[in-house]
């Protein structure tokens, strides 16, 4: 069996296309675009790039982009004084703080300044809450995204059995409840979970976000399952000359591709469905702000 290929790329961007049409509906009603503010404490390469990925997405789908940046030695009280200025500023939306921050300045702290209803990257105590409580509210980017492709790939989830390998915070333990919430039957694993292979073999939709290259073989898979890749991990490739590199996920794909019915690529798979998800939350942010009932 070769499992069929999650296309994320083109799912993102079919996500894209309705949070830009939202966007426009919404700037027609409002007379102004829904508005994103990113916030870049220090000159970490990784994240500029993506942060200028996130501007460009949104302006693509007619938001408006508000790019912050700061240097490295900004104080924590600075950082929360510029998040408090985006909460009172009614043109922005959706405020997101680039992780990490540099480590003088306490991450957990800064994202608690959020209000809630402009967190579109839905990583506040208020949002994990409301998620927990089933409340409606701005769920975190990239397990959400990982819900809609399991849709994808599936079509309902209901009674489904889930694994999800990973419980921290912006992907394992949400993920776990946005699957708890499709009614499915999760499990959440970690570095302490006993004979992880088994337990991934009872999985209908595995899910794994640890950070580690290639470590779910074959075998840990259930024939037929759907395999979601969360992992993004840079490992050397000396086929593209000296200091080479490729990103690969946490599941070994030339072996789960084999056994699984369905599975995402890395790159290509989860990835694209992070800021898609961004996009989307912040329509949602600004329909709700605005008190327009409009789909999202
Ligand atoms: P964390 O490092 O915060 O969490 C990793 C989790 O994996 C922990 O819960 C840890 O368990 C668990 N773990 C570590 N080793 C093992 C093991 N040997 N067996 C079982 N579980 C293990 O990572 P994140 O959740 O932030 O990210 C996970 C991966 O997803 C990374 O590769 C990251 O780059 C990627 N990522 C991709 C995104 C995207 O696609 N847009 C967005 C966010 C992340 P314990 O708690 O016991 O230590």
């Amino acid at each position: 069996m070769t499992a069929s290929i999650i296309d994320g790329k083109a799912i993102a961007a079919e996500i894209d296309a309705r949070a830009r049409h939202t966007a426009e509906a919404l700037a027609r009603i409002s007379g102004r675009k829904p508005g994103l503010a990113v916030v870049l404490i220090g000159d970490d390469p990784a994240s500029d790039v993506y942060v200028r990925n996130k501007g460009r997405r949104a302006e693509a789908a007619a938001m408006r982009s508000i790019e912050i940046r700061k240097p490295a030695a900004t104080t924590e009280a600075e950082v929360i004084a510029i998040v408090q200025r985006l909460n009172a500023d009614p043109s922005v939306d959706g405020i997101l703080v680039q992780m990490p921050l540099p480590g003088h300045i306490d991450s957990g702290k800064v994202i608690a300044a959020i209000d809630p209803d402009k967190d579109v990257d839905g990583l506040t105590p208020v949002s994990a809450g409301r998620l927990l409580l089933g409340q409606s509210g701005l769920r975190p980017c990239t397990p959400a995204g990982c819900v809609i492709l399991a849709e994808r790939a599936l079509g309902k989830l209901d009674g489904k059995s889930v694994v999800v390998v990973g419980r921290s915070i912006l992907v394992g333990k949400p993920a776990a409840l946005l699957f708890l919430e499709k009614n499915c039957t999760v499990t959440i694993a970690h570095s302490k979970t006993r004979d992880l292979p088994a337990l991934c073999r009872t999985a209908d939709i595995l899910v794994a976000a640890v950070g580690r290259p290639n470590m779910i073989g074959g075998d840990w898979i259930r024939p037929g399952a759907c395999v979601l890749d969360v992992g993004i991990n840079r490992i050397p490739a000396p086929e593209k000359g000296e200091g080479g590199t490729r990103l690969v996920g946490d599941v070994d794909f030339d072996a789960a591709k084999d056994v699984a019915g369905s599975i995402t690529p890395v790159p290509g798979g989860v990835g694209p469905m992070t800021i898609a998800l961004l996009l989307r939350n912040t329509v949602q942010a600004m329909a709700r702000r605005e008190g327009v009932d409009i789909p999202v």
